[in-house]
C-alpha cells in the first residue's frame, strides 16, 4: 500500500521522546511540562461526587452549562471582558485539540499563517494538515522578543491567522501592552484571526499582570482564545481547556468541533465547576510558580549554566555555551543518559533547527526533585 503521508517529515514528539529516554535511563524529568505533585485533594473529591451522582454519559457538546458560565467569570476577573457562556466558550479535550479546532476551522489551502518561533510543537503540523502554508518569524534572541516590523512584512492578502503564545512556550517570556497594541494595528480592518494560546494565563511572575487578548477590545472581536485547565489545577493528564471567541467564530468553530470530540469528559467539567468558584486557585497560582522559579533559580545560581530571564509559565532556559559547543538535541541526550536528567533542546522549536545552546528545564515539580536536579546542574 502506498502512504501519501501529510506530515513526511514529521515524527514523535519531543516530549514523548526526551519523556521516555528519561524512563529509559531512570532520570530525573524535568523535560516534559507537567507537575510531579498531586493536584488539590478537595478536586478529586468533587470528581468523584460527580461520578457518583450519575454523570457519566455524553456530556453537551459545547460543555456543562456550570463550567462554561465558570470560564466565563474567570474571563471576566481577571481581563474585565464579558464572554456568553451560550455563544461564545466552548469546553474543548485540552488546549491541543482547541488548537486544532481553529485551524481546521478556519485555515484552507495555501491560507497563510504567522506563527512565532521557537513555536510549541502542535501549531505547525496542524497548520499543514489542513494545506495551510506556516510563515515563521523568529523571535529574536537573546530576550526573544517579536520585531514587529518584521510581523508587517509578512502579513499578505493570503495570511488568515497569527497564532501568538503568552506566557511564551518555550521562552519563558510575556507580551506586553505595546505588543498587544501592535498586533491589534496589525490585525485591524483585515479579514485574519488571532489564535491566542493563553495556557499559561495564570502564570504571569513579578506583578506583571498577564496580557490577554481579552484585555483589548478590538483585538478580542477577531481572536480565539485558547486555555487548558491542566495547567491551573495541576491535571495535565485530564485534557480539558476551552476556547472563547466572538460568537460568529464560535459558530464555525463548533461545526468542527462536534465531530473531532463531539464532547469532553462530564464528571470531570462537572468537578471543575464547582473547584474554580473559588477564586483563590487561579488567582494565586502566580504566587506559587514563582516561588518554584526563585527556588530553582537560586539552588543553581553558582552553576557554569547562564540562567535566562522567566517572566511567565514553569519553564527555565538554561544557556550551556561556557560548557560546551555540542550540539542541543546532543547535548539534551548526554545530559538525560550520562547525568540522568532530562530537559528539551531548544532547536526543535525552530523551522531553521536555530541552536542557542539553550535546554528548556520544567519546575512544576516538589522541592526536593529540584533540589536533585540542581545538584546535577551545579555539578557540571
Ligand atoms: N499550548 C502550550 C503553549 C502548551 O505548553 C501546551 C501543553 N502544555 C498546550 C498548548 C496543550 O495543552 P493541553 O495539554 O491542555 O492540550
Ligand atoms: N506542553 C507540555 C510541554 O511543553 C507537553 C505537552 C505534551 O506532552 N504534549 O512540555
Amino acid at each position: 500500500m502506498q502512504i501519501h503521508s501529510k506530515l513526511p517529515n514529521i515524527g514523535t514528539t519531543i516530549f514523548s521522546t526526551m519523556s521516555l529516554l528519561a524512563r529509559q535511563h531512570q532520570a530525573i524529568n524535568l523535560s516534559q511540562g507537567f507537575p510531579d505533585f498531586e493536584c488539590s485533594p478537595v478536586l478529586l473529591q468533587m470528581t468523584q461526587q460527580h461520578m457518583k451522582a450519575g454523570f457519566n454519559q455524553y456530556a453537551p457538546m459545547q460543555g456543562v452549562i456550570q463550567l462554561r458560565e465558570r470560564i466565563a467569570e474567570i474571563l471576566e476577573t481577571c481581563y474585565d471582558r464579558s464572554y456568553s457562556p451560550d455563544s461564545e466558550i466552548t469546553v474543548t479535550a485540552g488546549a491541543t485539540q482547541g488548537i486544532y479546532t481553529s485551524i481546521a476551522a478556519f485555515i484552507n489551502k495555501e491560507d497563510e499563517v504567522i506563527v512565532f518561533e521557537p513555536a510549541y510543537d502542535c501549531y505547525m503540523p496542524a497548520i499543514e494538515v489542513h494545506g495551510g502554508i506556516p510563515i515563521a518569524v523568529e523571535l529574536s534572541y537573546p530576550g526573544f522578543f517579536i520585531n514587529w516590523q518584521k510581523v508587517k512584512n509578512k502579513i499578505s492578502d493570503k495570511t488568515r491567522m497569527i497564532i501568538i503564545n503568552s506566557p511564551h512556550n518555550p521562552s519563558a517570556t510575556v507580551l506586553t501592552h505595546a505588543d498587544l497594541t501592535e498586533l491589534e494595528n496589525c490585525v485591524k480592518g483585515k479579514n485574519i484571526i488571532v489564535l491566542s494560546d493563553e495556557v499559561y494565563e495564570h502564570m504571569a511572575f513579578d506583578e506583571k499582570p498577564h496580557q490577554s487578548v481579552a484585555r483589548f477590545k478590538e483585538l478580542s472581536e477577531q481572536s480565539l482564545i485558547v486555555s487548558s485547565f491542566g495547567k491551573t489545577v495541576h491535571t495535565t493528564g485530564w485534557k480539558i481547556g476551552y476556547v472563547a471567541g466572538p460568537k460568529e467564530l464560535m459558530a464555525e468553530f463548533r461545526k468542527v468541533h462536534q465531530f473531532l470530540v463531539f464532547a469532553v469528559n462530564h464528571p470531570f467539567q462537572l468537578a471543575l465547576a464547582d473547584f474554580l468558584a473559588d477564586q483563590s486557585t487561579y488567582l494565586q497560582l502566580k504566587y506559587f510558580y514563582q516561588q518554584k522559579r526563585d527556588l530553582f533559580q537560586k539552588l543553581i545560581s553558582s552553576s557554569r549554566f547562564t540562567i535566562e530571564p522567566c517572566a511567565g509559565t514553569y519553564f527555565q532556559l538554561l544557556n550551556y555555551k561556557k560548557i560546551s559547543d555540542e550540539k542541543d538535541t546532543d547535548f539534551a541526550i548526554h545530559l538525560t543518559k550520562e547525568k540522568k536528567l532530562a530537559s528539551v533542546p531548544l532547536s526543535v522549536f525552530y523551522t531553521a533547527k536555530t541552536d542557542n545552546k539553550l535546554l528548556r528545564f520544567c519546575f512544576a515539580k516538589k522541592d526536593e526533585t529540584l533540589e536533585k536536579a540542581a545538584e546535577i546542574i551545579n555539578g557540571l
